[in-house]
């Protein structure tokens, strides 16, 4: 039983969204309704001019209608969604669920140790302060949420933008971007290195934001969570999270899309038109692609084309190849080939060693 609490806490303290999206209803249904809002406004003029009354006489059809608009044939038995569940299905799953957590966890530990141990050698040992209390720890437990949840996504939104900079790194990016539909399951095609290299960044974010809180503060606080997981992620899934990688365009608006990156503006991130090249690199908040000038709001809907630009786009629907490309394209110069050996072992090692530590918490 203990056990499983330790690994409860492990994973609320990772805040691992792409898990809780998966699995939990209620970031399904709330995706459903806006889904359907959309679906609603994109049918409701072409149904008053056809036949008004047809929403009174016709509930089932519609609903027949709503379901075919949320899976559309044409999407979901593409054969870039069968590759993007083989691939699912062959390894990002476990490693969404297991490895991943484990390995921001670690290193989410290793940095708040290390951001106090630098902090305690500045500026000298914690003064440990009186017990915090009342409004004032409501305050201070906010503040930290807001913090990790800040510090997390601006180390996603660095890590993601190496990754389409650096040429390198680009290749083992590209099997996200080598998805000619967008589906749910899109959101796990990513190459096991970078599920390496995100989690490490994630993790630095996270454990920096908490180093720093509790230093300055002299005691431990906790996030506050949200179905177990840091409150202002909460409240973003909410907000139609898991429709960023569908075909369903949701936008804030233009006021909100300076601050959160919606869906309709993800879907802008993975079209190869060269007006969107390279823009909206965001997770959830939209202010790091302002101040990198990278922000792109759509003024209205857009008709988007999904892969890469280059025409290599049909060789990364093989299963294998989604694998095995990166590597092959990425060690092609010798400081690339040395990168990756350096990476791969400390992909082994860690990988190793995290789901060690996970599955001695477990049994
Ligand atoms: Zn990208
Ligand atoms: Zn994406």
């Amino acid at each position: 039983m203990e056990n499983i609490n330790t690994l409860q806490a492990l994973l609320s303290t990772y805040v691992n969204q792409l898990t809780y999206v998966a699995t939990e209803w209620y970031f399904i249904a709330s995706s459903c309704i806006f889904a359907y809002l959309v679906y609603k406004n994109s049918t409701i003029t072409i149904d008053s001019i056809i036949n008004p009354d047809r929403a009174h006489i016709n509930v089932f059809s519609r609903i027949i209608n709503f379901f075919n608009f949320l899976f559309p044939k044409k999407y979901y038995f593409h054969r870039s969604t069968k590759t993007d569940l083989l691939y699912l299905l062959s390894f990002p799953l476990i490693a969404g669920i297991f490895f991943k957590p484990a390995l921001v966890f670690g290193t989410a530990a290793f940095a708040y140790s290390a951001t106090n141990m630098v902090l305690s050698t500045i500026f000298g040992d914690v003064i440990p302060s009186n017990p915090v209390s009342g409004s004032k720890l409501v305050l201070l437990s906010l503040g930290l949420t807001l913090s990790a949840a800040l510090a997390m996504d601006f180390a996603f939104f660095i890590h993601h933008y190496l990754m389409h900079k650096i040429k390198f790194l680009w290749e083992f990016h590209k099997v996200h971007h080598s998805a000619e539909t967008l589906t749910p399951l899109t959101d796990y095609r990513l190459h096991p290195i970078e599920l390496f290299t995100i989690a490490h960044a994630k993790g630095l974010g996270l454990g920096f934001s908490q180093g720093v809180f509790n230093y300055a503060f002299g005691e431990p606080i906790e996030v506050t969570t949200l179905l177990g997981l840091n409150a202002v992620y909460c409240i973003y899934i909410f907000l139609a999270y898991p429709l960023r990688h569908s075909h369903v365009w949701v936008s804030y608006g233009q006021r909100l899309n300076h601050y959160f990156i919606s869906p309709a503006q993800h879907q802008i991130h993975h079209s190869p038109a060269p007006k969107h090249w390279d823009k909206n690199f965001g997770g959830f908040f939209a202010i790091w692609d302002r101040m990198f000038g990278t922000l792109y709001v759509p003024k209205e809907k857009e008709d988007l084309t999904y892969g890469l630009s280059n025409g290599d786009t049909a060789q990364y629907q093989n299963f294998w190849n989604l694998y095995w490309l990166p590597f092959k394209t990425a060690s092609r110069t010798k400081s690339g080939l040395i990168t990756v050996i350096v990476l791969t072992l400390m992909f082994l090692i860690f990988s190793t060693l995290s789901m060690v530590r996970l599955f001695s918490m477990l049994f």
